[in-house]
């Protein structure tokens, strides 16, 4: 039987420690003559040999593109977890390289002589029985809780999972007897027997078991690479198995490809000459044989049924489209950890589609269409503070390969820009045609989720909000049509989409009108806020009264124990003139005393590059509230206080908003918020707290609220977020654009009118 692998050609490598640079050269030798894979023994006991996971290692960083693995590992002496922990480590540093190759073990003398337990053979396959499962589960990133196994050989209790892997490593194990055979059955992903230790009929009677005890555990014998370790010699004349001419050498690992399976060949030998004429010679010479053998192969790539058994109820996998199988990842897929959170909440969807253009978001849009009742996320940049880019066992469209960013047209400012770019990354793109564009203060914040709902940011009492400054969308609609919205085409869309756009479609590219920003002044104080609510008070007053280039946030949490209460403040002034932004900064620092301060002149991608690239871990739901307000009073300053004193909260802030926001139009764009000067944050281990506290106290001082800052899912908050007028035609749109509220999972504004949807 033929099982669909692609062939794939290794060598196997002496280890030994004589001549070390000979090994590595041999490896890098492989590497250049184009073989897929270098294997190394591993006999941690003999003296003559290098440590074999360290040899690995240094291989991996000697090469770029070889595959490496041990050939095999000696598990008894190797503790499954740190095993499980150092391939993915391996993996993850030689860019998904490694396979896991594994023994049971043999040389019990030497075993034992090194501190290893001495077992029967039975209870060696079992035991590695139980270090396969303490691999996977220390590789398996999807899980959230730590791992627990109690076995009877190993027992592991809240071992923390991790690194995520940059690949799915498989786990082949070399074996001969029917145990380890069915074991391969149930587990493994490949079979890695040495020809030379094989009677004839060996090879289709461990197949069969292998077959057998795969179908038994529910799986497909196909997901079981076959590999075999061979060796031979070239001759002028056929001199028996593999020993005689290329063509000879062709004729005999033909038969075993199409009728036994095997889908790599792993030659034995440290001889340059044998790996070069079988590269050379052989390898070509084979592959063409097998093409005309078998021309279609039966299987490119296949989920294991390992994978499969974490789907999702209520997702039809099998319905997603040919073209998005490459875009998608699954809870069982080795990329999940790294896409299943966002920055502020712990997710765990179904499925995750990564579409690569406008089309595959089209088809992702109609393949969560087939599923009214499963929970649809879309994201950008997945720093949604109300979490709702990730969910629980439903579908997320991720638009993270959608991040470019162009310009247009350099004499309007007119730049382009995809919905998973990063701000810092706009902010550098921008920055050599001394232009900037209005953002938020996180350089690590998605494109798509700020440009949808508002963006405040460092420039915006000198240059209004991030969506003040769009000219136009290209989104994907609920019915799966991609339109242009601008103030001429689909005006009432362009008008719904600059503040409550998330309700209506997928923007997949945005065109802004950038301004010229210069260098700026860049402020960071630490200031003595003990008198909190006069403090507050004071900032607020200065910040209202400061001519525009100043914008100033702070940030506030209850002190540690015996500390002085403190407010970090930072601000920006939109001048590169040292005496204008000591003018600026001054009217804040003349508040309270300094504790520390820096003022620097830079440049505001400079101010942006204030974030990393690591993958979104969040950890739990986020509980943040939010709201707007005109000036801060002495009686919201009062109730601010007791909100940070009381504990309900460790991280408070405001900014300032108001000058150029304010110059627009309440009924402009669905953003209706223009006359507050400060929007309040509030973020909060108990929601269930923070929400009494923020309801009782803090939410009678405002008019309004911008829904990024927020997390509360009530219906009350699009009440907060928009005026009735402004309300009433979101929901009329929506009838239009979404009838069937396609898009819901963040704020929605449901496709009815204001009286009854009035809480
Ligand atoms: C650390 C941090 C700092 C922040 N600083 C600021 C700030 O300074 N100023 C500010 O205004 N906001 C700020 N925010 C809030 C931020 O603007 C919003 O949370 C925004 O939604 C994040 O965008 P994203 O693309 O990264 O988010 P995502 O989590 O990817 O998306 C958030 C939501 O936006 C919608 N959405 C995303 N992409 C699209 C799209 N392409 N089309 C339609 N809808 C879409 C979805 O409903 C999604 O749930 C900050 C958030 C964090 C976590």
């Amino acid at each position: 039987m033929h099982y669909g692998h692609t062939l794939q050609f290794g060598t196997f490598v002496t280890p030994s420690n004589k001549a070390p640079e000979a090994v590595v050269a041999l490896a890098r030798h492989s590497e250049s003559l184009g073989y897929d894979l270098v294997t190394f023994q591993d006999h941690p006991y003999q003296s003559a040999f290098l440590d074999t996971w360290t040899l690995m290692s240094w291989v991996a960083g000697q090469t770029e593109r070889i595959h490496i693995a041990a050939n095999v590992l000696n598990v008894p002496l190797r503790q499954p977890a740190v095993l499980g922990r150092s391939a993915a480590s391996l993996d993850l540093l030689s860019g998904g390289r490694l396979a896991m190759a594994l023994g049971a073990g043999a040389f019990w003398d030497g075993i034992a002589a090194m501190g290893g337990k001495r077992l029967e053979p039975a209870q060696a396959v079992d035991a590695l029985d139980e270090t396969i499962d303490i691999i996977r589960g220390m590789l398996d990133t999807s899980e959230t809780l730590p791992l627990r196994y109690y076995g009877d050989h190993y027992r592991l209790k809240d071992v923390q999972r991790g690194p995520i892997p940059a690949h799915n490593i498989p786990i082949w194990l070399g074996a001969l007897k029917p145990k380890m055979l069915r074991l391969i059955g149930q587990k493994a992903d490949g079979w890695l027997p040495s020809y030379s230790y094989m009677k004839p009929g060996d090879l289709e009677k461990g197949s069969r078991i292998i077959d057998e005890a795969a179908v038994e555990a529910g799986r497909d014998p196909r997901e079981i690479r076959r590999l075999l370790n061979i060796s031979g010699q070239f001759a002028a004349q056929r001199g028996g198995f593999l020993n005689g001419t290329s063509q000879n050498w062709v004729d005999d690992l033909l038969p075993l490809v199409v009728e036994q399976g095997i889908g790599t060949f792993i030659l034995m030998a440290d001889d340059t000459k044998l790996m070069e004429q079988f590269a050379g010679e052989v390898v070509p010479a084979l592959r063409e044989a097998v093409n005309h053998e078998i021309p279609e192969p039966t299987l490119v790539a296949m989920r294991s049924s390992a994978a499969r058994a974490k789907r999702r109820e209520g997702i039809q996998y099998d319905s997603v489209p040919a073209s998005l199988a490459n875009s998608v990842i699954e809870p069982g897929d080795v990329q999940y950890g790294r896409v299943k959170s966002t920055y502020m909440r712990a997710g765990s969807p179904g499925i995750v589609i990564q579409p690569k253009n406008v089309d595959e978001v089209v088809e992702a849009l109609t393949f969560a269409r087939q599923h009214p009742n499963v929970a649809l996320s879309v994201r950008s940049g997945g720093h949604g503070i109300s979490g709702r880019s990730t969910n629980r066992n439903g579908i997320v469209i991720d638009l993270a390969r959608l991040n470019k960013i162009e310009v247009l047209d350099e004499a309007t400012r007119r730049v382009r820009i995809q919905p998973a770019a990063r701000w810092m990354d706009v902010a550098l793109a921008l920055e050599p045609y001394g232009w900037a564009l209005s953002s938020g203060d996180y350089g690590g914040v998605g494109v798509g989720g700020l440009a949808t709902a508002g963006g405040v940011g460092w420039l915006v009492r000198d240059h209004g909000l991030t969506i003040d400054h769009l000219k136009a969308v290209e989104m994907v609609l609920a019915d799966g049509s991609v339109v242009r919205a601008s103030d001429d085409e689909n005006p009432d869309l362009f008008w719904a989409v600059r503040g409550a756009g998330a309700n209506f479609g997928i923007v997949v590219s945005f065109e802004f009108e950038v301004d010229e920003v210069g260098p700026v002044g860049w402020a960071q104080l630490v200031m003595d806020a003990s008198r909190t609510a006069s403090f507050l008070e004071g900032w607020g007053e200065a910040v209202e009264t400061a001519p525009r280039d100043l914008t100033s946030f702070l940030i506030m949490g209850q002190p540690r124990g015996g500390q002085p209460m403190v407010a970090h403040v930072l601000s920006m002034v939109n001048s590169d003139q040292p005496e204008v932004i000591i003018d600026r900064i001054q009217r804040i620092a003349d508040v309270a005393p300094l504790y520390d301060q820096s003022v620097v002149i830079t440049s505001y991608a400079n101010v942006m590059a204030n974030a990393s690239r690591e993958d979104h871990d969040g950890q739990g739901e986020p509980s943040s509230r939010s709201g707007l307000i005109e000036h801060i009073t002495r009686e919201f300053a009062a109730a601010a206080e007791r909100l940070i004193r009381s504990g309900a909260v460790y991280f408070f802030q405001i900014r300032s908003v108001g000058g150029a926001v304010s110059d627009v139009g309440a009924d402009a764009t669905a953003y209706a918020g223009r006359s507050a000067n400060f929007s309040v944050a509030a973020i909060g281990a108990n929601r269930e707290r923070l929400n009494a506290q923020w309801d009782k106290d803090m939410a009678p001082h405002f008019n309004g609220v911008y829904l990024s800052f927020d997390s509360d899912q009530r219906p009350e908050r699009i009440h907060d977020a928009f005026p009735p007028k402004t309300l009433s035609r979101l929901q009329d749109l929506k009838l239009k654009y979404d009838p069937q509220n396609v898009f819901r999972d963040n704020f929605n504004v449901a496709p009815q009118r204001v009286a009854e949807a009035a809480p």
